[in-house]
C-alpha cells in the first residue's frame, strides 16, 4: 500500500494533549504515514499558517483534528471547502465506561449528521432585512412582523444535501448490517412544525431509503428521539438527522455512555475525510493534564480503518477496549486518578 498522507491540526487549548496521545499510539502501532503537523491554534493567523494549511490538506488523504475555539480556522476548509458532508458519530458502550444509564451494555449504533447546511450556513441579520420579502406565516396566519428589534437565522435543506447524506447513510447501515447489526435506518427531524424544511428532509430520506429494500426504515419527531436516545437507545443502528439536531443529540449520546471524552467522529465526503472528537477543547482543564484522549483515539482508530490500515484500527480500539475492561487507569472523568499520559501508555501497552 502507498504511503498515506495524513494533516495534523492539533486544535486548540487542551485539545492537542488528545491529538498528541493519539499519534503516539499510532507511531507504536507502526502504520505507515507521512505527517505534516501545523502548529496549534494559538499560533495561527488568518493568513499564511491557513494558506499553508489548506494547500496541505488538498495534497493530503486524511486530518486528524483537535477540537478548535475558533483560532485554528483551517476547519471551514475541511468541512465546507472538502465538502465533507457526512458527520460520522458512533455512540458506542464499552464495557468500563462511566455511563449513568442502568444498564448501558450493547450500546451501539451511530449518528450521521448532515454537516454543510440546515442553520450552519451563517445567514444571520437584522429582522429589518427580511421586511421586502413580506413573510407570511402559516402559524401566526398573518405576515411577520418586522419593526420589532431582532435577528433572524435561515435554515436551509436541499434535496442534493439531504440525499447524499441519505444514501450515505443507507449504505452505511448495508454495511453495519453485513457485520451482524440490525441493518436499520432511523430519520429524525422536527417535520410536524417545521413542516417545509424539516418535512422536506425527512421526505427526500424516506424516499432515499425506499431504495433500499434491504434496510428497515423508521421516523421520528426530534424530541421524542431524544428521549428516546435517554430510555430505549439499544434497538438503534444508523441515525441521520439535519446539522443542528446532529450537533446537540450527539452530545447528549455521549452523556449517556459516559461522557464527551468518549465519543468519536468522523466526516466524510466524496473523496476526502477527516476526524476529530465530538467534544471541543475543554478550557477549563487546560494544562491540568487529565483530559481524556479515548474519544479523539477513537477518531484516529477511524481515520485508520479510512486510510485502509483495518489491522492497526482494530488493535487500536481493543487496546482501549481492554484498558476501560480492566479499569485500572482511568482518567478523572472516568472516575480514574490516570493523567492523561498515563492512560496513553497503558493504551500502548495493550496494543
Ligand atoms: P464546544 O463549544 O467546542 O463544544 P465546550 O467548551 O462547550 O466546547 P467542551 O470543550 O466539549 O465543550 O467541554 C465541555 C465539558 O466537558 C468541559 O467541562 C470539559 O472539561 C469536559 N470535557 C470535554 N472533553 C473532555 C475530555 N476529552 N476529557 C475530559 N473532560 C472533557
Amino acid at each position: 500500500m502507498a504511503k498515506k498522507k495524513v494533516v495534523v491540526l492539533p486544535g486548540d487549548d487542551e485539545a492537542p494533549q488528545t491529538v498528541y496521545a493519539a499519534l503516539e499510539v499510532i507511531r507504536a502501532l507502526g502504520a505507515e504515514i507521512e505527517w505534516v503537523e501545523f502548529p496549534t491554534g494559538e499560533h495561527w493567523v488568518r493568513g499564511e499558517t491557513d494558506k499553508a494549511a489548506r494547500a496541505a490538506i488538498d495534497a493530503s488523504d486524511s486530518t486528524l483534528f483537535g477540537s478548535t475555539s475558533g483560532k485554528t480556522t483551517a476547519i471551514n476548509y475541511l468541512r465546507w471547502g472538502k465538502q465533507t458532508f457526512a458527520n460520522v458519530r458512533p455512540c458506542r458502550y464499552m464495557p468500563g465506561f462511566k455511563s449513568p444509564l442502568a444498564k448501558p451494555a450493547g450500546i451501539d449504533y451511530v449518528i450521521v449528521r448532515e454537516n454543510l447546511e440546515d442553520l450552519y450556513l451563517g445567514l444571520e441579520g437584522p429582522l429589518a432585512a427580511l421586511a421586502p420579502l413580506h413573510l407570511h406565516s402559516r402559524i401566526l396566519r398573518a405576515d411577520l412582523d418586522t419593526t420589532d428589534r431582532g435577528k433572524y437565522a435561515v435554515k436551509v435543506i436541499t434535496e442534493k444535501k439531504t440525499r447524499q447524506v441519505a444514501r450515505f447513510a443507507c449504505e452505511l447501515a448495508r454495511k453495519r448490517k453485513a457485520a451482524g447489526h440490525p441493518g436499520k435506518l432511523t430519520c429524525t427531524s422536527k417535520y410536524n412544525m417545521l413542516r417545509e424544511s424539516d418535512g422536506f428532509f425527512r421526505q427526500i430520506v424516506e424516499e432515499t431509503a425506499a431504495g433500499y429494500p434491504d434496510i428497515k426504515y423508521e421516523q421520528f419527531i426530534v424530541d421524542d428521539f431524544a428521549r428516546r436516545i435517554v430510555q430505549s437507545s439499544h434497538g438503534l443502528d444508523v441515525v441521520v438527522m439535519p446539522n443542528l439536531y446532529g450537533d446537540i443529540l450527539s452530545d447528549a449520546a455521549a452523556g449517556t455512555i459516559g461522557g464527551l471524552g468518549l465519543a468519536p467522529s468522523g466526516c466524510y465526503g466524496a473523496g476526502y475525510a477527516y476526524f476529530e472528537s465530538v467534544h471541543g477543547t475543554a478550557p477549563d482543564i487546560l494544562g491540568m493534564g487529565i483530559i481524556n484522549p479515548t474519544a479523539t483515539m477513537l477518531s484516529a482508530a477511524m481515520m485508520l480503518e479510512y486510510l485502509g490500515f483495518d489491522e492497526q484500527s482494530h488493535r487500536f480500539e481493543n487496546a482501549i477496549r481492554k484498558v476501560y475492561g480492566e479499569g485500572k487507569v482511568l482518567t478523572v472523568d472516568q472516575g480514574g486518578t490516570a493523567k492523561t499520559k498515563e492512560f496513553t501508555a497503558a493504551v500502548i501497552a495493550n496494543l
